[in-house]
């Protein structure tokens, strides 16, 4: 069986399974795509990337499901303060375990805003 490393845990898992069974990160496509709206997977790495790139829009806001937040860095993206903020957050989203990145973000959106 041929397996791949869960670029979200490191685990070594199947490369026909389509969420990483320690992280419940999704894989390959599935990332992108998001097969269940209802597991609200979020890919960590992709959650720094739009922090770090555009993150003066909050586009890693949205992203997390943060749309009231998301909406704030867009209304003050002018005055680039939100760009700063956004660096902020990937380190912060960079340095969090997938774990604790999972608890705080892939649950129901209740206590997102
Ligand atoms: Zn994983």
């Amino acid at each position: 069986m041929k397996q791949i490393s869960c670029p979200q845990c490191g685990q070594k898992i199947d490369l026909n399974l389509v969420a990483c069974p320690q992280c419940h990160a999704a894989q390959g496509l599935d990332a992108l795509a998001g097969i269940d709206p209802d597991l609200r997977i979020k890919n960590q790495r992709l959650a720094v990337w739009f922090s770090f790139l555009l993150g003066g829009l909050g586009i890693h806001r949205f992203y997390l499901g943060q749309y009231m937040k998301g909406s704030l860095y867009l209304l003050f993206s002018w005055t680039l303060v939100p760009t700063v903020l956004g660096w902020v957050d990937a380190v912060r989203t960079l340095k969090m375990s997938p774990f604790s990145f999972e608890q705080r973000y892939c649950k129901k959106p209740k206590f997102a805003y």
